[in-house]
């Protein structure tokens, strides 16, 4: 049975289990979030999201309030307006003015928050936050946990994406701050070096390290991909500026992995650009191996086939498959070794 509200004076209808905040979005209701995020366990920790609901007291996180029959939700009142701004600004107060040389200028979530509501720089002669900025020795993510506004994303997102319990909040009060373990370095804290966390923190407080200083966000084209390292075929976006891949960004359509990505699919890219990779084939000539062209690598090869195939059967020759190539490459493997080769003898590493 669909659920009857109104929003904004608007009539929607929401599911059962649906919260307030999602049937907003799904009605494209704007609504800002910090520490929200679809893939994680909703915790009303930034209350960036309250709305005004009649009959209700006070305003109320929208993250974690059930959509209710014949609830009447108000977005963008005044009183919300004024809360909003008012965290915004509690937020600034301990926050570095640090936008022009911070890594996630443009494609940070409290920068847009703080643009959509213009909360200026507060005036504020309070104490302030001076953690040493790349502590953490990890040598994929960086941590400046001067940029962290407590969101929990990244305790959250590397306990449920990735199953690590790596992050944790320590102390009270002003002491308030992310830990990795028993206040450990991460790697020591059980890192898989994921880079989950940085994907899901929404500020500058943890970003993919081998990246940073290399292009801001709008500098960069995103190319959607299948990634090469294993047959899971988890796919990601390059970034890419003037030709180079100069970061990996979880694509959150990906239907196979989400957000989530190894070690290897997020932060193994130098490859494709380092000077020892092979960019043209080789074939051995008076023993050496010489550069040559792709038509005559492929005739050669189509000629040595052959001659197998002539002097000792369809049977002498076999192909063994891999997990690294899609699943239409490995379809195309089989399909040759049996139609043109004329043997079944077809194997896959992943069987071994
Ligand atoms: S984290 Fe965001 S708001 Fe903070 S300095 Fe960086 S870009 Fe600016
Ligand atoms: S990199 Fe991955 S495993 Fe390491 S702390 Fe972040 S989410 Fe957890
Ligand atoms: S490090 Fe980032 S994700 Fe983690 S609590 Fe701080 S701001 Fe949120």
């Amino acid at each position: 049975m669909p659920i009857n509200l109104t929003i904004n004076g608007k009539p929607v209808q929401a599911r059962e289990g649906q919260t307030v905040l999602e049937v907003c979005w799904e009605n494209h209701i704007s609504l800002p979030t910090l520490c929200h995020h679809p893939d994680l366990t909703p915790v009303g920790a930034c209350r960036l999201c309250v709305v005004e609901v009649e009959k209700m007291r006070g305003l109320i996180a929208s993250c974690t309030l059930p959509a209710t029959e014949g609830m009447v939700v108000r977005t963008e009142t005044p009183k919300v307006v004024e809360e909003r701004k008012f965290i915004l600004e509690m937020l600034l107060t301990d926050h570095p003015n640090d936008c022009m040389t911070c890594e996630s200028n443009g494609d940070c979530e409290l920068q847009n928050a703080v643009y959509q509501y213009q909360v200026p720089w507060p005036e504020h002669k309070g104490a302030r936050h001076n953690y040493p900025a790349g502590a953490d020795p990890n040598p994929f993510v960086f941590t400046d946990f001067n940029k962290c506004i407590l969101c929990t994303r990244c305790v959250r997102a590397c306990a449920e994406i990735q199953g690590r319990n790596v992050w944790g909040v320590a102390f009270r009060g002003f002491n308030d701050r992310i830990v990795a373990g028993a206040d450990v370095t991460m790697l020591e804290a059980g890192c898989e070096s994921c880079g989950a966390c940085a994907a899901y923190c929404p500020t500058g407080a943890l970003t993919d390290k081998p990246s940073r200083g290399q292009a801001r966000s709008y500098q960069m084209k995103k190319v959607t991909t299948t990634c090469v390292y294993c047959g899971v075929g988890c796919q990601f976006d390059l970034n890419v500026r003037s030709g180079r891949v100069v970061k990996v960004t979880s694509n959150p359509k990906a239907p196979v992995n989400g957000m989530a990505l190894c070690v290897k699919g997020r932060y193994g890219y130098e490859f494709i650009h380092h000077p020892d990779r092979l960019t043209k084939p080789l074939v051995k000539k008076d023993g050496a191996f010489v550069e040559t062209t792709w038509e005559e690598a492929l005739s050669l090869i189509g000629k040595k086939f052959a001659q197998v195939k002539k002097e000792n059967g369809a049977d002498a020759f076999a192909t063994l498959a891999s997990a690294k190539a899609t699943n239409e490459e490995n379809y195309l493997i089989q399909k040759f070794t049996r139609v043109v080769m004329g043997t079944n003898n077809v194997d896959h590493c992943a069987r071994l």
